[in-house]
């Protein structure tokens, strides 16, 4: 029988038209963002349910809408329709939503669900219009307040890391009160081919400061890997006594409730934007 896990998230792209100090999959940070071709989301998106069925399945940025062919990759994956419960799309309300992408979320009834992320009307000028066309056109649709003072659980997390914070005894600690391991159950991003768990992960790797250890991620792509190991890995990112912290946690200061909430989306100037990416490059990470 085909085993169900909770949460994937294929990111389209790391691509975005807004350049968010706290982004937390460090976009501005890429000089090159990831954003591949269709065939290889294609292929992503085959190798993904090749492992199992998700309860929610996600297309998701950088911002996804960038992508001129988001609804040919939308039409692609209705083949899988019948193997998760829910899919999503988050977007930053910067672009409008366009007539091909309606008509194949149509498709998939009452199973998609789109998040619209509003953070004003400068930065999302577009945000309360697309809920209304998406929702006169029956796919349902959250409009997610990110700027007001009932902002969306009072803001987001200041995920921003450097070094090692924590002793392995108080990784597990943070682990375990953790949001993204115990409420989100690991919602895992598919970056460039490798399934992590946690998106901290890619930061920590991609910036060459921590590196997953095997058990930690999943590379798709391997297929010297049995899919049988590769599922096994997939149930111990859920089960806790298994899999008891991440290398990441250590340099984490998780998620949690009381955890301090920074403004969403304040934006980088160009200049903040190229000074970042060549202090980074200069070290030798993030391409
Ligand atoms: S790295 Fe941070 S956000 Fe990710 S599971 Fe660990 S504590 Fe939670």
């Amino acid at each position: 029988m085909t085993p169900k896990f909770p949460h994937a998230i294929v990111i389209v792209t790391l691509s975005c038209n807004m350049k968010c100090k706290l982004c937390i999959l460090d976009a501005p940070y890429y000089r090159k963002p990831f954003h591949p071709d269709i065939d290889f989301l294609k292929e992503t998106t085959d190798r993904t349910f090749a492992i199992g069925d998700y309860e929610i399945f996600e297309f998701n940025g950088g911002e996804p809408l960038l992508r001129g062919d988001f609804a040919e990759l939308f039409e692609y994956a209705l083949r899988y329709r019948d193997n998760a419960d829910i899919f999503k799309t988050v977007t930053n309300g910067s672009k409008e939503i366009r007539g091909d992408l309606i008509d194949v979320w149509k498709q998939y009834g009452d199973k998609f669900y789109c998040i619209i992320d509003n953070y004003g009307p400068k930065l999302s000028p577009c945000a309360e219009e697309n809920c209304s066309k998406l929702k006169s056109a029956g796919i349902p649709c959250e409009l997610r307040d990110m700027y007001s003072d009932s902002k969306h659980h009072g803001g987001w997390a200041d995920f921003r890391v450097d070094e090692i914070k924590h002793t392995v005894e108080e990784a597990k600690a943070i682990y375990l009160k953790c949001g993204q391991a115990q409420k989100l159950k690991h919602c895992c991003n598919i970056i460039n081919g490798l399934l992590m768990p946690c998106h901290m992960q890619f930061k920590l790797n991609d910036r060459g400061i921590c590196e997953p250890l095997p058990h930690e991620y999943i590379d798709l792509f391997d297929d010297s890997e049995p899919l049988e190991k590769k599922r096994e890995k997939m149930r111990n990112f859920t089960d806790i006594a298994e899999i008891q912290f991440l290398t990441a946690c250590r340099y984490c200061v998780g998620l949690y409730d009381g955890i301090e909430r920074a403004k969403p989306a304040v934006q980088l100037t160009s200049e903040e934007v190229k000074n970042m990416q060549r202090i980074r490059q200069s070290k030798g990470v993030l391409a």
